[in-house]
């Protein structure tokens, strides 16, 4: 796994929009496959559902977007790369936002030296009840 291409690498055209998708949502903005099948096939009528699946892997494996899969989701869900940042997941309503917040890399050190691992990923995902379904 990893980046195996140059970035500056052209992309093929269906691969293209479905980075642009991704980047014009922004930061923040979570989106599914099915997401971005949606908004692709609206812009590019015809696109197949196959082509976002393989588009996504290749945007990952070239480090343009990032993969997030939740335990307790239906599906992965992509954003442009930003900088390292946490989630909260609402165990209600299934919505999903950003943290800021990053591991610190001392504790990742002292894990390392604890389990004796190379960690060199750390995902933080927090779970519970987003503002909204606590009001409720
Ligand atoms: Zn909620
Ligand atoms: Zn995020």
């Amino acid at each position: 796994m990893g980046a195996r291409q140059g970035s500056s690498e052209r992309l093929p055209d269906n691969y293209q929009l479905i980075y642009d998708v991704i980047r014009e949502a922004g930061a923040g903005v979570h989106l599914t496959t099915n997401d971005l099948y949606l908004r692709a096939s609206s812009r590019r009528p015809g696109i197949g559902i196959s082509t976002v699946y393989r588009g996504v892997q290749r945007l990952r494996d070239l480090g343009l977007i990032d993969e997030i899969l939740l335990p307790g989701a239906d599906s992965a869900v992509y954003e442009p790369t930003a900088s390292p940042h946490a989630h909260f997941r609402c165990t209600k309503c299934g919505s999903l936002s950003d943290v800021a917040y990053e591991l610190p890399q001392r504790t990742i050190t002292e894990l390392s030296k604890r389990t004796g691992a190379h960690i060199s990923e750390a995902t933080v995902t927090l779970h519970g009840l987003c503002q909204g379904c606590c009001a409720a």
